[in-house]
Formats: C-alpha cells, sequence, structure tokens
C-alpha cells in the first residue's frame, strides 16, 4: 500500500538527499518544496519587488495570482525540474541571492496557503515523498510516516557550503553559517505554520551519521 511519506527540519539537513533516495528506491514522486518557496522568491526579485533584502510585501501580494509553479520531469530525469511561468528556475533558486531572501517570503500566509494547495493536490494519490517545514504539521497531517531531521548549525553549514563551492560559488563559510542561523530563526518564529516538529515524528539528529545509515535507518521505518 501507499503512504505519503513527510519529511520536515532544519536548514540543509540533507532532507531532500534523502526523500530523493526514498522517492527512487519505493518507486514514489519526490517533491521538493523549499524549491517553490524559492521559486516565489526569485520572481519577487526579478519583479523589483525586493529593495535590498527588503521585500514590499504589497508589491507580491498584488502580483502572486500571476505565480505559477509547477514541476516537470524530462523523460531522462528522476525527478522534476521547478518552473515559474513555464520557464526553469532550478539553477537560478539555490544561490545566495534567493537563499537569504526566502524566509521572508515564506512567512507570507497568501504565498503559504497558495503553495499547500499546490501541494496537496500533489499527494492526493499517496506514493509521495515531500520535504520542507510545514509537510508533517500542515501540508499532510495525516503522513503515515513522519520525519524530522536536524544537525548541528556548524555541520549543516559546512554541507551546503561544500555543495556551493562545488557549483563555484562566490560565498564565505561565514555567510553560510549566519544564512542557515537566520532561516531556521525566522522559519521557526514565524507566525504562520512556523517550522515545528510534528507531535507524531520521528526525529533524527544526523550530525554523525552517513547518508547510507540515515538511508537505511528511514527505510526500515517504511517496512514497519
Ligand atoms: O528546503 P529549503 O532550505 O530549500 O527551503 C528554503 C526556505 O523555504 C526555508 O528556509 C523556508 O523559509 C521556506 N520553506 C518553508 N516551508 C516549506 C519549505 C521551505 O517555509 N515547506
Amino acid at each position: 500500500k501507499k503512504i505519503s511519506i513527510a519529511i520536515d527540519g532544519h536548514s540543509s539537513t540533507g532532507k531532500s538527499t534523502v526523500a530523493k533516495q526514498l522517492a527512487k528506491k519505493l518507486n514514489y514522486i519526490y517533491v521538493d518544496t523549499g524549491a517553490m518557496y524559492r521559486a516565489v522568491t526569485y520572481f519577487a526579485l526579478q519583479s523589483g519587488c525586493f529593495n535590498d533584502v527588503e521585500l514590499n510585501e504589497e508589491c507580491l501580494l498584488s502580483k502572486l495570482n500571476s505565480v505559477d509553479i509547477e514541476f516537470r520531469k524530462q523523460a531522462n530525469q528522476e525527478q522534476g525540474e521547478v518552473y515559474l511561468n513555464n520557464k526553469n528556475v532550478e539553477e537560478y533558486i539555490r544561490d545566495m541571492q534567493v537563499s537569504s531572501r526566502v524566509s521572508t517570503v515564506a512567512k507570507l500566509p497568501e504565498v503559504r496557503k497558495k503553495l499547500v494547495e499546490i501541494q496537496q493536490k500533489m499527494g492526493e494519490n499517496k506514493g509521495i515523498v515531500m520535504d520542507g517545514r510545514d509537510i508533517g504539521t500542515v501540508v499532510f497531517p495525516d503522513a503515515e510516516l513522519k520525519i524530522f531531521m536536524t544537525a548541528s548549525a556548524k555541520i549543516r553549514a559546512e554541507r551546503r557550503y561544500n555543495e556551493l563551492k562545488e557549483k563555484e560559488a562566490n560565498v564565505s563559510f561565514e555567510e553560510v553559517l549566519a544564512n542557515v542561523k537566520e532561516r531556521d530563526e525566522i522559519d521557526s518564529n514565524r507566525t504562520h505554520s512556523p517550522l515545528k516538529m510534528a507531535d507524531d515524528a520521528i526525529k533524527i539528529d544526523n550530525s554523525n551519521l552517513s547518508p547510507t545509515e540515515q538511508f537505511d535507518q528511514i527505510m526500515k521505518l517504511v517496512e514497519e
């Protein structure tokens, strides 16, 4: 029987890595909800709704109806890529320009409502692994398996920094660490669906786990 798997947790805990592995193994759909919030943030930047890091909320809200977010998968791809108004924005949404602004956009109830509706539609038929901050609490409160992932901020920043370095991003470790901490702070303290562990979620601190150990641990839970 197909189930829904919700993977929530702090920034850069490797949620998407393990979620992708699970989806592949189980032949489920994988959805990266962070990519959706990032795409809306990219839209806000492109639309001139940011003055440096300051978001003009009215500007974004007035244009929200013309934001279309979807995932599309090419025949040779294992998971979909995020499209904003018919344009593949995957390559623009992971850099610091977006990372340093996304939590401000994700605070807005109107933005969350819009994206949560899309996410719930995608999960209607079960057989889904979704990662984010509010999947077990808001998007799929009835998910059969809920995981909450965490690790020390330093370890998370190191992992993220190494990823960005691979893409030759011009960024310092201190900047990445500050961003990881700042997003946790904003995500955990916002009024509307803050990042928090669902009561029935299983917490995994992966500071000292290899990706394989972590995957095996979660697969065991799936099989239970
Ligand atoms: O998962 P990722 O780190 O790419 O998410 C980027 C940001 O999007 C988070 O820091 C958070 O502000 C927001 N987000 C959210 N709810 C989700 C997924 C992401 O608020 N379900």
